[in-house]
């Protein structure tokens, strides 16, 4: 799939789901948004998606042995990434603002694992992620998001593959929020 057939069809299917939404968001990062992009109304749709899943795996043609990704929509991405790379799978979750693998995912020493995100600002869960990676003393091979919000200039020391920037996102310190000074309250 050539980079502006993917953009289309991501655009239309993010239109189509609603996926991108306007209001008063805090993001994981802690920062502050106008715009927020949900993943997981794009993978409620699992055959309108798939072409996202496909894209993602197809940067990665490298021997993989595991994918590890984190929460809902993560978990569906991880799922469907690793079915295309005949890989399998990990899961991992926030417990007091830290990732851990849910229990009964592991991954043995040595292991090329590729760590997978939906969208991402600063990068901080894909860090997260790789530092599971090198505690088990595994080697992550690559990270793969479905989207950047344009702000991503974090160097992850492994090879990167970004299907999606979205434009127009901002992203803001709650201090500085023009929407936290007016007094409106977050987006639920
Ligand atoms: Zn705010």
């Amino acid at each position: 799939m050539t980079k502006s057939s993917l953009e289309t069809q991501f655009k239309q299917l993010s239109e189509t789901t609603g996926a991108l939404q306007t209001g008063h968001f805090q993001l994981a990062s802690g920062l502050h948004s106008s715009r927020f992009f949900r993943c997981v109304k794009l993978f409620q749709s699992p055959l309108e998606s798939q072409f996202l899943f496909d894209a993602l795996a197809s940067r990665f043609s490298a021997d993989i042995d595991y994918v590890l990704g984190a929460n809902e929509a993560g978990s569906i991405l991880t799922f469907e990434v690793a079915k295309r790379l005949k890989a399998k799978v990990a899961i991992a979750r926030q417990i007091d603002h830290h990732y851990q693998l849910i229990d009964g995912f592991s991954f043995p020493p040595q292991a090329r694992v590729l760590i997978v995100d939906d969208v991402t600002t600063t990068g901080g869960t894909a860090k997260q992620l790789i530092q599971i990676v090198r505690q088990a003393q595994a080697e992550p091979v690559g990270v793969g998001l479905i989207a950047t919000k344009g702000l991503f200039e974090v160097d992850l020391a492994c090879p990167v593959e970004v299907l999606i920037t979205l434009e127009g996102m901002d992203a803001i310190s709650p201090a500085d929020c023009p929407q936290c000074q007016k007094g409106i309250p977050l987006t639920d």
